[in-house]
């Protein structure tokens, strides 16, 4: 044999002893080698260890509304005094279920866990009620997982965004929403934001009524609810282009134009009106069809090229995985505090990465500052981050929510304490009760429900 193939069978050779296939003294080598190592496991510092376990003492949801909306935070508290974490659990419409899943279930299933562990503690509550995947446990959900991430940041002395990997960008770009009775009014809002620096704006009209002043026939008629709101879907799709036409004129091309659709109209009159939209280069159109029509979504690929984003209300991985991966929109714009936290948020915006899909979490009123953080955090880290939808926060919030996120020229900060930077003060949260029955429901001219 020439040396150096023997060189190469005596490599394979002692290659086989140490996976264990040779000889016992190759097995035995193999197990010496382990023993070796987990002494040196015992000998080493904790400093290069990690940190000593932490225990979750407690999980509680705390319901506050300082600007109105009703807002849930949960918090967890654990073994280790003054440490705790908070995370955003908010459905506004169905607040005090949530309270109940939060300080019924997860309190006692989480109660003497590591605090550490996230990505198990996720996985645990998430089949623990064998039924899965709807709004309230899914709120709760979001609530712990946030939370857990704050303390995580804490333990480690580092913002959240440095745990998911780092920042990416400086700052988040961010728009708002502009409103108005008239598109010539939500062309004047638009230019106000501009002045502040926006360069991204959502433009609504309301929902124009069959004629200005008459009440809707269902209301005359004595139908339906009190707080049913009315809108008559034709006139609603023929206000769009112009709207979008007005305020593009007006507001020129220095600033990108979106617009809500919020579900609700018949998915080919959506098309249709989305056509339309072309000529005035909107930046995206969001939830143009309710989750229960998701196949429409090829039909509306095939016949545009305007960029749709959709998700806000989903719930289930499986109303957003083969979306995705079949493109059929171009944002994903998830409520975090709604779909179970941070932890499937960066699942949602790693897949995305590899499709062209870009993230536009959920970021209205509807979101506490502690969610909007943990949006933030998610948007510093990630490589796809699209645009986050923002809001600016009242003097009474911020005194509720010390440290929350703030707004400039556009674009969204987080401050750079430990965890999601975000504190709430319990006691004037206390000074704003949420309301029952916060119910959203619109209905067409006979009383038809509109389903978003
Ligand atoms: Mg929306």
């Amino acid at each position: 044999m020439k040396s150096k193939e023997k060189e190469a069978t005596y490599n394979r050779r002692e290659g086989l002893k140490m996976l264990g296939f040779g000889s016992a003294t190759g097995l035995l080598g193999l197990f010496g080698g382990d023993a070796k190592a987990e002494a040196h496991h015992k000998n080493t510092p904790f400093y290069a260890k990690g940190m000593a376990p932490v225990k979750i003492k407690s999980v509680k949801a705390i319901a506050t509304a300082p600007m109105g909306h009703n807002l849930i935070v949960v918090k967890v508290e654990t073994t280790e005094p003054g440490l705790y974490g908070l995370g955003c659990a908010t459905f506004t419409q169905r607040a005090e279920a949530v309270v109940v899943a939060v300080n019924s279930y997860l309190n006692d299933f989480c109660a003497g866990r590591d605090v550490d562990n996230i990505e198990d503690l996720w996985q645990s509550v998430y089949v623990s009620s064998y039924w899965r995947n709807g709004p309230v446990l899914n709120n709760a959900l979001s609530g712990l997982d946030q939370a857990l991430w704050d303390i995580k940041g804490k333990r480690a002395n580092m913002p959240v965004y440095q745990m998911l990997g780092g920042k990416t960008r400086f700052a988040i770009p961010c728009y708002t929403h502009a409103g108005g009775n008239s598109p010539e009014q939500c062309a004047d809002n638009v230019l106000k934001f501009m002045e502040q620096g926006f360069g991204h704006m959502r433009i609504q009209s309301g929902y124009p009524n069959t004629a200005a002043g008459k009440q809707a026939d269902f209301k005359e008629a004595g139908y339906g609810y009190n707080g049913d709101g009315h809108m008559n879907e034709a006139a609603y799709l023929r206000s769009i282009p112009k709207m979008f036409e007005i305020v593009r004129k007006r507001c020129g091309e220095d600033i990108e134009l979106l617009h809500d659709i919020h579900e609700r109209v018949q998915p080919i009159g959506a098309i249709n009106m989305i056509r339309q939209l072309e000529p005035y280069r909107p930046f995206f159109i969001e939830d143009p069809f309710p989750p229960e029509s998701m196949s429409w979504f090829r039909q509306l690929r095939q016949s545009t090229t305007v960029p749709i984003a959709m998700g806000e209300i989903f719930n289930n991985p499986n109303e957003w995985k083969e979306a995705m991966v079949n493109q059929m929109f171009d944002y994903i714009r998830c409520h975090i505090s709604q779909i179970g936290g941070i932890t499937p948020g960066m699942k949602i915006a790693r897949l995305g990465e590899w499709f062209n899909i870009k993230t536009a979490w959920h970021g209205p009123g509807d979101v506490s500052p502690v969610g909007h953080a943990a949006n933030s955090h998610i948007d510093f880290a990630i490589w796809n981050l699209g645009i986050q939808e923002a809001v600016s926060f009242s003097d009474k919030m911020l005194e509720v929510f010390p440290g929350s996120p703030y707004v400039k020229k556009g674009y969204m900060y987080v401050n750079e304490a430990p965890g999601l930077g975000v504190d709430i003060n319990e006691k004037l949260a206390a000074n704003y009760p949420v309301k029952k029955g916060s119910n959203w429901q619109i209905r067409s001219n006979d009383g038809t429900i509109m389903r978003p």
